[in-house]
């Protein structure tokens, strides 16, 4: 039987398999992958379609046989065939963190991952900040929301982008994940009249990637939530290429190789100044470069 992997855990793999008879009903069997790795020289992942032998039809037991082609793979988070990812950051209740949202914007250009970012908790935002938010990231080139998961504000707009598509979803803690996803679950329950099928996420902490169902062929991988995120692979002199908004003005930095940090003369600084580029991002480009510079110098790989 074909089916995907929506869960990994302890060496075992939770795939869904389509059972032929009963249409689009769906069942979830517990497999082991023995010889895959011998045989494909690549781990299972959470988002993997499958072939699956069946040891048991009743209890719902299998194993991994066969790994189909993966059109995409992640490492961080480790996920196969994610088409893009989602960012949830709360405008209220935490404030965000814009230095982690910069540092996941780049970890997912690195693997090649469209991001959308999603400001959450919209209901509490008394001072409009959610829309400055929004502009300063529109402004590099992001697609950009605002929801409430509390009142389904935005949610129909979001599930239009989400739609046919497996997105990783992410953030830290407290943000309104579980709630988000709950809204987006509930909504297709109510959809297909089908209670039953409702997953009960409770108030559980995800401390494992999963897929989730939330309507036909779109997926969202729910991934734990993160409190820091390290830069890697990346060197300084590449880190204004994550900086879009850097691309109009670089032309006019006087030096060639500008660090847009201490040298006079700098296009970016000169945008800056004038409110072209949001302090904010800027702020997250120096200390950034400041850390790879750091963790340069301590690797010994300076020369
Ligand atoms: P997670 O840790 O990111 O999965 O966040 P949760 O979904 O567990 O939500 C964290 C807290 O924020 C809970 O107390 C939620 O009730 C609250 N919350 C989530 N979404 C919203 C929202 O849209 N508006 C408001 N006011 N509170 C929310
Ligand atoms: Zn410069």
């Amino acid at each position: 039987m074909r089916g995907r992997i929506v869960k990994g855990i302890g060496g075992f793999y939770y795939v869904k398999v389509v059972s032929d008879a009963e249409g689009p009903e769906s069942e979830t069997y517990e497999c082991k992958a023995k010889g895959i790795f011998r045989k494909d020289n690549r781990k299972p992942l959470v988002g993997d379609e499958v072939i699956v032998d069946v040891l048991d039809r009743e209890k719902r037991l299998g194993n991994v046989r066969e790994l189909l082609p993966r059109h995409s793979e992640l490492i961080r988070p480790a996920v196969a065939n994610a088409d893009q990812a989602v960012v949830i950051f709360s405008i209220v209740k935490p404030r965000p963190n814009f230095n982690l949202l910069d540092r996941f914007l780049i970890m997912m250009e690195q693997q090649g991952v469209d991001c959308i970012i999603c400001f959450s908790k919209e209901d509490l935002d008394e001072n409009g900040e959610g829309g400055k938010y929004r502009q300063i990231y529109e402004n590099c080139g992001y697609r950009t929301l605002t929801i409430s998961a509390k009142y389904k504000k935005g949610i129909r707009e979001l599930r239009e982008l989400l739609s046919g598509r497996i997105t990783v979803a992410a953030g830290p803690s407290g943000v309104g994940k579980s709630s988000l996803i709950n809204c987006l679950q509930s909504e297709i329950v109510m959809e297909i009249g089908e209670i039953s099928t409702k997953i009960e996420r409770g108030k559980h902490t995800t401390r494992h990637s999963e897929l989730i169902d939330i309507g036909e062929n779109t997926y969202i991988l729910d991934t734990p939530g993160f409190s820091s995120l390290g830069l890697f692979e990346l060197e300084k002199e590449q880190l204004a290429g994550y900086y879009h908004e850097f691309d109009s003005c670089e032309k006019f930095c006087k030096f060639g190789g500008c660090s847009h940090i201490n040298e006079q003369n700098c296009g970016v600084k000169e945008a800056l100044a004038k409110n072209l580029i949001s302090e904010i991002r800027y702020e997250n480009y120096r200390l950034l470069y400041e850390e790879l510079d750091k963790v340069r110098y301590r690797g010994g790989r300076r020369n």
